[in-house]
């Protein structure tokens, strides 16, 4: 897909690529600097691999320290900085630009602090969301938040996000699980925003950076909450002979009141995938599966599967079983969490991600439905259903420009559904480049200026993560030129 606008590169700023990549060096030494061309080219996308742009240079930085001085020297010389986890944004949110320095947080990765008493804990943001839970497991403890890439992805990220996950129906998504950040300002200053405490004084800033993309500043450390596990868990698998069941079945557990720790939706083509792959037992005789998961002591977790079988008879359920134990209740969320993994061997696919509100579900799922039938698409939908985020995989042949084409504007028109129907352009991957032309959509040109004001206060040449989030011609409506500050260097 190659139809999103890149802004050209500054010629100038390419052309002093050595001179910027040796005063990088000085400040972060050699070891921290990769400039030859092979190293970069392993930075020059995300995971939306259509988009590729080769990084100016990439610094992998040991210290908060080392990135404030970077930053302060790229402020000062109009260079633009893109940070970046594991590059695993599926929104093109990490993708570099020729003229830009790519900073990776990957080398600070340590667990700084546990505070068990206290149920948080600090750590360096280019740890893994996986081994934030590890670190903390054998004592009882997890980090709530949980995407499926967590074995790859950094807090960063999450944090650049705010990220989600299968479980994130019961605890919440990355912002309700983080306390406070220290994040580099494009300045070089240093900020610590929230701390080991519930609700900062102050202006709730806190709020505002978790999900910014890494248009404020470069996060480098967090305090996360950790929370004690529950004495057990148990998935539940429950088939039916349509989408729109499934979708009812999901909207009347939520209003019932009850919430299970996660409800995961699949439609056909993902049970097959998942199935062939996974082997998780998924029933392969209905049009749509529910995989609903409650926690609690065994006594628990029998009274709330019966509520829930219960909340699920007026819409037919065609299967039901319940994880017989540990071994399958692993293998079931493999399935699940492998899922874009096991579409990928049989297909390209467009991972779209939108937020409706849940009474809509049924009548969405057939729309998306619709619309990739005019497109002649096939589509696969797998997603959080418990949240209504939805992830309708759009299938194309890569090799076919017009499929790929077609895949995006399909996508684009569910996306625009979501917002029709009171959702929301994002459920959990951000905008990035993907969704930026879009965001018109979903904000008036007064909410986006206000959005694009308060970038202005944290990064007033507009240097950091460009051509991202927001649409590419806002100037032209007048807006940008009047924020930036006239006393910096010429912007992006
Ligand atoms: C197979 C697969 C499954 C996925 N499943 C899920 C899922 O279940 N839920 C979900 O939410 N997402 C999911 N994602 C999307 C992706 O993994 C998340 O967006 C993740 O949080 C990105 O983390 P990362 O470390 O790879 O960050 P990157 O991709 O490197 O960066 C993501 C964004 O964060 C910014 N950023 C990076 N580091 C910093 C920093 N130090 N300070 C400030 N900003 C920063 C970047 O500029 C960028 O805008 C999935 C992706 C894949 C490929």
């Amino acid at each position: 897909m190659t139809h999103i606008r890149l802004p050209e590169p500054d010629r100038a700023i390419v052309a002093r690529r050595d001179q910027i990549t040796a005063d990088l060096i000085a400040i972060a030494g050699r070891d921290a600097v990769i400039s030859d061309e092979d190293g970069r080219r392993a930075f020059e996308t995300d995971a939306l691999t259509s988009y590729r742009r080769m990084p100016l240079a990439v610094v992998l930085p040991e210290t908060t320290e080392t990135i404030a001085n970077i930053l302060r020297y790229c402020h000062t010389q109009g260079v633009k900085v893109i940070a970046r986890g594991a590059g695993t944004s599926l929104a093109g949110g990490a993708l570099p630009a020729e003229d830009a320095v790519v900073v990776g947080i990957s080398k600070m990765n340590r667990v700084l602090d546990i505070d068990l008493p206290g149920r948080t804990m600090r750590v360096q943001t280019g740890i893994t969301n996986v081994s934030i839970t590890a670190a903390v497991a054998p004592d009882g403890f997890f980090y709530a938040p949980d995407p499926s890439s967590q074995l790859a992805c950094t807090l960063a990220g999450n944090l650049g996000m705010n990220s989600g996950g299968a479980h994130c129906l019961k605890y919440g998504v990355t912002t309700n699980n983080v306390l406070g950040v220290r994040m580099v300002l494009m300045t070089g200053e240093i900020v610590d925003i929230g701390g080991p405490y519930v609700d900062a004084a102050g202006l709730d800033l806190l709020s505002l950076v978790i999900g910014s993309e890494g248009q404020m500043g470069i996060i480098t450390e967090a305090t996360v909450r950790i929370i004690r596990a529950a004495e057990g868990a148990r998935p539940m698998l429950l088939g039916f002979d349509s989408s729109e069941a499934a979708g009812r079945c999901v909207s009347a557990i939520i209003a019932s009141g009850i919430i299970p720790v996660a409800i995961e939706f699949m439609d056909r083509p993902a049970i097959e995938v998942c199935e062939a792959y996974a082997k998780a037992g998924y029933p392969l005789d209905c049009e749509a599966l529910l995989i609903i998961e409650v926690e609690g002591s065994e006594t628990e977790i029998t009274e709330r599967l019966e509520q829930m079988l219960e909340l699920a008879k007026p819409f037919r359920p065609s299967s039901h079983a319940i994880s017989s134990g540990p071994d399958q209740s692993a293998k079931i969320w493999k399935g699940r969490k492998s899922a874009f993994g096991a579409l990928g061997r049989i297909a390209d696919y467009y991972c779209m991600d939108g937020t409706i509100p849940l009474g809509r579900l049924p009548e969405v799922l057939t729309a998306i439905s619709q619309i990739c039938t005019s497109y002649g698409l096939r589509v696969a939908n797998i997603f959080h259903a418990g949240d209504g985020n939805l992830h309708p995989l759009i299938m194309f042949d890569a090799n076919d420009p017009a499929s790929e084409q077609r895949a995006e504007q399909a996508g684009s028109d569910i996306l625009a559904l979501c917002v029709e129907v009171g959702g929301c352009l994002t459920g959990e991957h951000g905008v990035g480049i993907e969704k930026r032309d879009l965001m018109a959509k979903q904000f008036n040109a007064d909410d986006l200026r206000v959005q694009m004001r308060l970038k202005s206060v944290f990064d007033p040449g507009w240097l950091l993560n460009p051509a991202k989030v927001f649409p590419l011609d806002a100037d032209q409506r007048g807006d940008l030129p009047a924020m930036r500050s006239s006393t910096l260097p010429a912007a992006a």
